[in-house]
């Protein structure tokens, strides 16, 4: 179902919590509000959608993948680059690494380990960014 994005500050300040399977909807419905904004948005956070839990979704081409409880395990490559975000009006100013890995779990709740770079590795990491209330 396609949720309405969050846009208070202070409620997405708030850190965020593991998802457990008891999660499986929440993370239905933000791969269809990412779908509805695509136009617009390549990631999305579930605490945009007021669901305070460390799921993700992230497009990447045509492709939307989900990423439940997201680890970043390495990140190489630092550099300073600007952000915008749905939730957030403007730009600003943040440091990412151009690889990294991360630990996560699938839709299935599968536990996977991937190597992302480049925008999708910025991506990524913006996303997670959102579960200790980081806002950029
Ligand atoms: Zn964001």
């Amino acid at each position: 179902m396609v949720k309405q994005i969050v846009r208070d500050p202070l409620f997405l300040q708030q850190k965020s919590v593991p998802a457990t399977e008891a999660d499986k909807q929440v993370v239905i419905d933000l791969i269809d509000t990412l779908k509805a904004n695509r136009d617009r948005c390549v990631g999305m956070a579930a605490n945009m959608i007021g669901v305070k839990k460390q799921i993700i979704v992230v497009a990447a081409g045509p492709f939307i993948f989900p990423m439940i409880n997201p680890v970043i395990t390495k990140k190489t490559g630092k550099y300073e680059t600007e952000e915008s975000c749905l939730s957030l009006d403007g730009v600003r100013p943040c440091t990412r690494y151009k690889e990294i890995e991360v630990d996560y779990l699938d839709q299935n709740f599968k536990p996977q380990h991937g190597k992302y770079t480049e925008f999708t590795a910025q991506i990524i990491q913006h996303e997670i960014d959102h579960f200790e209330g980081v806002l950029i």
